[in-house]
């Protein structure tokens, strides 16, 4: 199997260590199939020389960017304009199928079966579904799609500034061509699906084989205490947090596999401080807790969380935001939805 390779890209140190846990991952998983990394100059000589440890190609490849601030800035992520680098990887053509994963995936099981199915496939993107998410989808690499494909990046760019909207205007008819290209939303679960649609996370969630960290907020952008097996962040930004346990998943990998080989080629510790935030992780834990056990009366529980009534003075948001706030995982654990209020309140509501 040579001929068939798992692809991934890292422009940076920091989206090289998502690089490092998804390739653990494949490897733990025993793929058959080759690992390959495109990174950009900008990684540094120390971690192309963790990720050959990892991966069998480390390739150099030179970033390109969309430079469309107007469109990246509707969907508030300016940094992705470099995703065009992403195309670099129709050039691998000494492999005849390969499957893009992006650097914040993370696989859960084997997954070579994926490489039975043709280009393009993809799993639904979850904001737009009849377009796909271009963080997981079996492609050929092809001179002649590579050209065409920068061709139309420089003569039309991208409807959302980002590699997504460019492969979907290219590939435009995956939506309704073909079924077989549908990769299951298990291949491609993103984090946001268990917020905006927990029922359906709770009756197939288990049976997901790659977990997919979309959004702005990564996992390398927590920190984590090993001991207590506890995934932290300073303030107030959980937005990107999927059910824990995954993060959990991405920190084990991390502190157990990938560490140890960061610090022997003496790259910093800087994302795994754990802090004093004994604090902040009791209450997620807690919330999580409740959330899970109240299961099918998250209503009930958020409308416990939005009468609170010790609220510190805060900026004025409705229940029904705050009740979405909730949801999305982003409550205000140090302020009207801290510990001690959620504790009373919880000890009312049960009581
Ligand atoms: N990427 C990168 N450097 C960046 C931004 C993105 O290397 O500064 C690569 C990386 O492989 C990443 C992919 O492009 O996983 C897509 O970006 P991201 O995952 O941040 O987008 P999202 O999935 O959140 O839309
Ligand atoms: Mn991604």
């Amino acid at each position: 199997m040579s001929d068939q390779a798992f692809v991934t890209l890292a422009t940076n140190d920091l989206y090289g260590k998502g690089a490092l846990v998804l390739g653990t991952s494949l490897r733990n998983h025993k793929t058959t199939r080759q690992l390959v990394i495109l990174v950009a100059p900008q990684v540094s000589n120390n971690m192309r020389a963790v990720l050959e440890r990892i991966f069998d190609e480390v390739i150099l490849v030179d970033v390109l960017e969309s430079k469309d601030s107007a469109h990246l800035a509707m969907i508030k992520r300016p940094e992705l304009g470099v995703t065009f680098t992403k195309l670099h990887c129709w050039a691998l053509t000494r492999y005849s199928k390969c499957i893009f994963m992006d650097a914040d995936t993370l696989v859960l099981c084997n997954i070579d079966e994926l490489f039975e199915r043709e280009e393009l496939s993809a799993a639904p993107d979850p904001g737009w579904p009849d377009c796909f998410n271009t963080g997981v989808f079996v492609y050929r690499p092809s001179i002649a799609t590579y050209n065409e494909l920068l061709q139309v990046s420089t003569e039309e760019g991208s409807f959302d500034g980002g590699d997504q909207g460019l492969l979907n205007s290219f590939f435009s008819n995956w939506a309704t061509a073909d079924i077989n290209k549908h990769l299951p939303f298990i291949y491609n679960l993103s984090s946001i699906s268990v917020y905006s649609y927990l029922p359906a996370f709770k009756q197939y969630g288990a049976d997901a084989k790659v977990v997919h960290f979309l959004g702005k907020v990564k996992p390398w952008n927590y920190s984590y205490d090993p001991t207590t097996k506890c995934v932290m962040r300073d303030g107030h930004d959980y937005s990107s947090v999927v059910h824990p346990e995954f993060l959990n998943m991405w920190w084990d990998i991390f502190t157990t596999s990938v560490l140890p080989m960061l610090t022997e080629h003496g790259i910093s510790k800087d994302t795994t401080s754990s802090g004093n935030q004994e604090l902040s992780c009791l209450v997620y834990a807690l919330a999580f807790t409740c959330g899970l056990s109240f299961c099918r009366k998250e209503e009930k529980l958020s409308e416990a969380v939005s009468q609170l009534s010790f609220a510190p003075p805060a900026p004025v948001v409705s229940s029904e935001e705050r009740r979405q706030k909730w949801e999305q995982g982003q409550a205000d654990f140090m302020g009207v939805d801290s510990f001690q209020n959620i504790q009373k309140k919880l000890d009312a509501y049960l009581n």
